[in-house]
C-alpha cells in the first residue's frame, strides 16, 4: 500500500461484499489535502456502501482505510468522527424539538466536553463562544432569519443545510456530502452548490457522493466513476465527460 503525498484519505484495496454480491471491488483512492473529490455512478454502482465503508459503519471485506496517517478500519463512527471526518446523512439528521439554533451549537458542545472537563466560569464563557461561532455558520448557509425556529418545521432543503451547519461547527478535517442536493428544488439545488463553492474556497477536503453527474462538475476538482462496485474512470471534470465508459455506463444504468 502506497499512499501519495499530500494524500490526507486513501481507500486502499478495499472489497466488499453482501454474500454473493460484490458491492465493491479493487477499490483504490486517494484524496488529496483541500480538494473536492466526487464520487459517482448510477444508482446501485456502490456510492453509499463506500462511504459507509469510510465512516466505519460498514466493515470492508478486505482492505482498509487510512486517514491523515490512521487507519479508520475497525473503529467505531464517533472515533473516525473524532479524528476529524464529518458526513451530511442522505436524510438529515437533526433535532427536531430543539431551535435552529439549538441544533448548531449542540455539535460544539458535545465536542467540548469530550475534549476537556471545565469549570463554571469558562463554561459560560465558552456557551458565548459557541453562541457567536454558530451564528456565524447559520449566516454561512443561509439560515440566521430562522436561528429560533424549531428545526422540525424547516423544508427539506433548509434541514440539509441545517446539517451542514451542525458539520462546518466541528470544523472537519474532512467532510463527506451523500447526494447534499437529492430531493431539493432547482433553486435550493443551485443554493445549495453556491454554499458547497464557498465551503471549498475555504480549503477543507470534501468528498461528494452524487449520482447527477451535473452537480458536481461545476464543483470537483475530481471526479471518480463507480459502476458495478468498480471504479471505470477517474480524473478531472473535463477528462471524466468525455469518457466512453462513463456515458455507456450513465446510458445503460438505472440513472
Ligand atoms: P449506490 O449508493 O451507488 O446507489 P449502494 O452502495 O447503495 O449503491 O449499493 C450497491 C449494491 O449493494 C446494490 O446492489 C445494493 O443492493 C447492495 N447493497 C447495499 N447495501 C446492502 C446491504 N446492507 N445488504 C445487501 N446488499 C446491499
Ligand atoms: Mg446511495
Amino acid at each position: 500500500m502506497q499512499t501519495n503525498k499530500n494524500v490526507v484519505l486513501h481507500v486502499a484495496d478495499v472489497h466488499k461484499h453482501f454474500g454473493g454480491l460484490h458491492a465493491l471491488s479493487d477499490i483504490d483512492l486517494q484524496v488529496k489535502e483541500g480538494e473536492t473529490h466526487a464520487i459517482i455512478g448510477p444508482n446501485g454502482a456502490g456510492k453509499s456502501t463506500l462511504l459507509n465503508v469510510i465512516i466505519g459503519r460498514l466493515a470492508p471485506s478486505s482492505g482498509a482505510v487510512v486517514f491523515d496517517g490512521n487507519v479508520l478500519t475497525g473503529r467505531k463512527p464517533h472515533e473516525i468522527n473524532q479524528l476529524g471526518v464529518a458526513r451530511v446523512f442522505q436524510t438529515p439528521e437533526i433535532f427536531a424539538d430543539l431551535s435552529v439554533i439549538q441544533n448548531v451549537m449542540t455539535p460544539a458542545f458535545a465536542k467540548r466536553d469530550g475534549a476537556f472537563k471545565i469549570n463554571m466560569f469558562s463554561a459560560v464563557e465558552n456557551e458565548r463562544a459557541i453562541r457567536e461561532e454558530a451564528e456565524h455558520m447559520l449566516e454561512d448557509v443561509g439560515l440566521i432569519d430562522r436561528r429560533e425556529t424549531h428545526a422540525g418545521a424547516l423544508s427539506r432543503g433548509d434541514k440539509r443545510r441545517l446539517e451542514l451547519a451542525m458539520c462546518l461547527i466541528q470544523k472537519p478535517r474532512l467532510l463527506l456530502l451523500d447526494e447534499p442536493t437529492a430531493g431539493m428544488s432547482r433553486h435550493d439545488t443551485n443554493t445549495t452548490i453556491e454554499l458547497l463553492k464557498k465551503i471549498k474556497s475555504r480549503g477543507m477536503t470534501k468528498v461528494i457522493i452524487e449520482h447527477d453527474m451535473h452537480v458536481v462538475f461545476s464543483l470537483a476538482d475530481k471526479i471518480t466513476v463507480l459502476a458495478g462496485g468498480r471504479i471505470i474512470a477517474e480524473g478531472a471534470p473535463d477528462e471524466v465527460r468525455g469518457d466512453q465508459r462513463v456515458q455507456e455506463a450513465y446510458l445503460g444504468g438505472a440513472h
